[in-house]
């Protein structure tokens, strides 16, 4: 399966990137990961940094699914907005989901820095953007009850934020503590950092079936080879085993723009928009990216198909959004399938019905943030400890 299309800007000045020769792959381990973007890479160090033998096993190589698509906007504000959170979960589990975005994002940084992880990390404030799912009021009792929760943000309106951003809308919501990096350099630091504690990571060889039980977990792998684990971590991304799928979840098509270098992006910031379908926008080393036009359940075929026509709406949008860049001119464009839950919080946790194996799926657009918080969770789970958000990230929750 076509997960993504189209040379992104991590993957630029890539190609030559290989790992140092690796040791050779046990036929046991006390955990296999399926799976080496940001999710099992974060899995791979939390779980190798607190003494477990980790396999990581990935068909196409490490970091190069859905991880290499993503803009890396690393926000702690879920795709629903906590006012909307609050009525499908209560206000108290949808407060400590955000708290504890809140803290992932914090956790990355300080992980990355202690990992001397060169990935670009900047610290940057979110500007959540008056959209179709919030208006500008609804977005004044978003920030009230964000500051219930304590956490701060801050209401302002067209004129003050075209003064600060050179970004048009309605109003926006300013608040502290999000980032943008470079999602394929620190997926690299965390498997490097998991293989410098003994994890051996298998490109090129797919999982394609899992025997569980009481004891065990044997995975078959279509080189032949059986790796046999005391646990099982799933992080495939966007392309689920039949043991994990269910309901709750879609498949969509997301398309990204990257302008050429430009002097006339101005916003320190993450501008995201609170609708239903939203675009985004980053700079990056000079460029801006902007992201969305999101499309539900289509094939591989029909999201190539629609390339040059999401170019399109894409520009308009940036035009739009941030009119001083109307006339950057695109260098790059990509597209990738993009998963979203039903409350727009991951899943994550214990497979039900299948001893010994684990789920990480970062669905929304957290996938960084979500990958931090799946990596804390299983780690918990696999020290025989309770999560507090367990049933929160439950994969069974929906059924
Ligand atoms: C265009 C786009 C923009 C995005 N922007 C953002 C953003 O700004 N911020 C953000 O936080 N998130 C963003 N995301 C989401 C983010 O990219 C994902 O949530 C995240 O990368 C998922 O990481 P992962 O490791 O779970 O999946 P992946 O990176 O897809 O890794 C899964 C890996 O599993 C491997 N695999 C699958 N099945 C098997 C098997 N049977 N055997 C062996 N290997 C297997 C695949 O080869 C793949 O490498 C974006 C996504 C897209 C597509």
């Amino acid at each position: 399966m076509d997960i993504r299309s189209g040379v992104t800007l991590w993957e630029l000045n890539d190609a030559a990137w290989r790992w140092p020769a690796m040791a050779p792959r046990p036929g046991r381990c006390d955990v296999a990961i399926i799976g080496a973007g940001v999710t099992g890479a974060f899995l791979a160090e939390r779980l190798t940094r607190e003494g477990h033998s980790v396999v990581v096993i990935d068909r196409r190589g490490a970091q190069r699914g859905a991880t290499a698509a993503s803009t890396a906007l690393v926000l702690w504000e879920t795709d629903q907005p906590l006012v909307l959170l609050e009525q499908r979960i209560g206000f108290e589990a949808a407060a400590s989901v955000f708290r504890r975005g809140y803290e992932a994002v914090r956790g990355i940084r300080a992980l990355g820095r202690a990992l001397g992880a060169q990935c670009d990390w900047r610290d940057q404030e979110s500007l959540y953007l008056a959209g179709d799912m919030l208006d500008g009021a609804a977005l004044r009792d978003e920030a009230a009850i964000r500051a219930c929760a304590g956490l701060e943000s801050h209401w302002c309106d067209e004129a003050e934020l075209y003064a600060r951003a050179d970004i048009v809308a309605a109003a926006a919501l300013r608040a502290p503590g999000a980032a943008i990096l470079n999602p394929v350099a620190l997926t690299r630091a965390l498997l490097a950092a998991a293989i410098g504690r003994g994890a051996v990571l298998c490109e090129g060889v797919g999982a394609f079936s899992y025997a569980l039980d009481a004891a065990e977990v044997a995975v078959r792998l279509d080189d032949g080879g059986v790796l046999r684990a005391g646990s099982l971590v799933l992080a495939t991304g966007y392309e689920m085993p039949p043991m994990v799928r269910g309901a709750g979840h879609t498949i969509n098509s997301t398309w990204v723009l990257a302008t050429a270098v430009t002097q006339a992006w101005r916003a320190p910031a993450v501008v995201w928009e609170a609708s239903e379908s939203y675009a985004y926008m980053r700079g990056a080393g000079g460029r801006v990216l902007i992201g969305g036009a999101d499309e539900e359940n289509i094939s591989a075929a029909a999201r190539d198909a629609l390339m040059a026509r999401k170019i399109d709406e894409l520009r308009a949008k940036l035009a739009a959004l941030a009119p001083a860049m109307a006339d950057a001119p695109i260098e790059l464009a990509w597209s990738g399938f993009f998963g979203v839950t039903r409350d727009s919080l991951p899943l994550i946790g214990a497979v039900p019905g299948a001893p010994r194996a684990y789920a990480a799926y970062g669905y929304g657009g957290n996938g960084v943030t979500f990958s931090a918080i799946a990596a804390d969770v299983i780690a918990r789970m696999l020290a025989g400890e309770r999560d507090r958000d367990e049933a929160i990230f439950a994969l069974d929750r929906f059924a």
